[in-house]
């Protein structure tokens, strides 16, 4: 791909060398403990395949994946001894497709571990699978409940070969939250249910939690693609998505001019505007209308006016004609205007505004 088109209305820019950084930082923090990775999501926006090659190449062994789907288009291009996990399990009828595929299954109900287990008896041979425990999310994996069910089948497991037993924290960005502690003594006393098998529960923000924390499988996604792990503390991840969008027209307009739809903007002062060529359709946000920000050779310019399918407006009055060329790049997100930033301006998290988007830019690998 060449390295700058003007055919789309914007370049974003995905630094693979900073998801490996960032991949090894979380290996430093985790010690003995293995880190795999969330891919789902296409990577969270930033593109499964060249990320999640990168991820291999940086040591990880580990990929988790939501659907199916996502990681049967994925296993083609990662050499056979990357695990694939997918962690919403098997749909129904679909079990086989698991083994056909090399993709391992989170199992989440009773439903999917008995699917498994026929499986396994129909195969002849035990089945590769993490069974995952609800300790507190109530969203997926085995209640109090179906773990009654375990305790009092002593064939509940017969042909699953338990490689992890997970569970997932439900607000481990938040240090001081004492859901984590529950959450972690929960976990770890339904550990005794299969004692020789090993443990994952943490997310990118359960990695700086602690050791306790760690136990053999780590399984983060955002801190490896650059969003803050901690709220309220310095980001030690490293930028990994820079996107710049096109300005496709400046112009001039007198005061008390209406900018966009609805006019929710108008000019006080003459001013001066510029388009640029990225929209809500591209995941630039509608409620980042009046409210996000751009940079212009560094200097921050105020988004102005509502935020349309394929354009956003720009206050650009106090910025040089020079930097305002037709087709010239604006910084929409860099190292110094980050994920988080733009996330806390849309009212809403990092991890959004990178599976938000677009497909419509030009993508750059580095
Ligand atoms: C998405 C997801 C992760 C990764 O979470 P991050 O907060 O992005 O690190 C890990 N485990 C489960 C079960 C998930 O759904």
């Amino acid at each position: 791909m060449q390295e700058m088109t003007g055919r789309s209305g914007a370049v974003l820019r995905v630094d693979l060398q900073a998801v490996q950084n960032n991949y090894r930082l979380l290996s430093q923090k985790l010690g003995k403990a293995q880190c795999g990775a969330a891919v789902k999501a296409d990577a969270y926006g930033l593109g499964a395949i060249p990320v999640s090659g990168a991820l291999y190449a940086a040591g990880c062994r580990y990929f988790f994946v939501a659907h199916l789907e996502e990681a049967i288009s994925l296993r083609p291009h990662l050499p056979s001894d990357a695990r694939l996990i997918v962690m919403h399990g098997s749909p129904v009828g679909y079990e086989a497709e698991f083994l056909e595929h090399g993709c391992m299954p989170v199992l989440n109900s009773l439903a999917q571990v008995a699917a498994w287990r026929a499986l396994a008896k129909q195969q002849q041979r035990a089945l590769p699978a993490i069974v995952q425990f609800d300790t507190g999310m109530a969203r997926m994996g085995l209640s109090a409940q179906d773990v009654d069910v375990w305790r009092n089948d002593a064939a509940f497991l017969e042909g699953i070969q338990v490689e992890y037993l997970m569970s997932h924290l439900v607000s481990a960005e938040d240090a001081s939250n004492p859901v984590n502690a529950a959450q972690l003594a929960r976990f770890s006393g339904l550990r005794s249910l299969l004692p020789q098998a090993k443990a994952s529960l943490a997310n990118s923000s359960g990695v700086f939690l602690g050791a306790a924390y760690h136990f053999d499988l780590a399984r983060p996604g955002a801190a490896l693609y650059g969003v803050a792990p901690v709220a309220g503390q310095a980001n030690p991840m490293q930028a990994v998505a820079h996107l710049q969008g096109r300005i496709i027209q400046v112009r001039e307009i007198p005061p008390d001019t209406g900018v966009g739809y609805g006019s929710t903007w108008r000019s006080r002062d003459s001013a001066k505007i510029a388009t640029v060529a990225v929209g809500y359709a591209d995941g630039w946000m509608r409620s980042l209308s009046n409210r996000g920000v751009a940079h212009i050779a560094g200097q921050e310019v105020a988004m102005v006016g509502n935020v349309s399918m394929d354009t956003i407006t720009l206050d650009v009055t106090a910025i040089a004609d020079s930097e305002l060329q037709e087709g010239a790049l604006v910084d929409l997100l860099s190292a110094s205007h980050t994920v988080d930033q733009v996330a806390a301006r849309a009212g809403t998290i990092g991890y959004e505004i990178l599976t938000s988007l677009g497909h419509r830019y030009q993508r750059v690998y580095r």
